[in-house]
């Protein structure tokens, strides 16, 4: 098989295709290419940690927020 290029903007695929914004065949083509590309692959891993830790921390905030209002 085939290696696709690299996407043109792998910042944007990246994150699109982690927050499910891909269009399904994008999305699909872009698994098919980090698969194989260790370069894309270890961009999704940082991008996907960067986005977890970005969501626990929103989580954190609304619970302390809803703490301190419950005081
Ligand atoms: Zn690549």
């Amino acid at each position: 098989m085939d290696l696709l290029p690299c996407p043109a903007d792998p910042d944007e695929t990246t994150e699109a295709y982690l927050l499910g914004r891909l269009p399904e065949n994008e999305s699909a083509a872009f698994e098919d290419h980090f698969l194989s590309c260790p370069q894309c692959s270890e961009h999704l891993q940082f991008t996907k940690s960067f986005i977890d830790a970005m969501r626990n921390a929103a989580k954190r905030t609304l619970q302390s927020l809803a703490v301190s209002a419950g005081r």
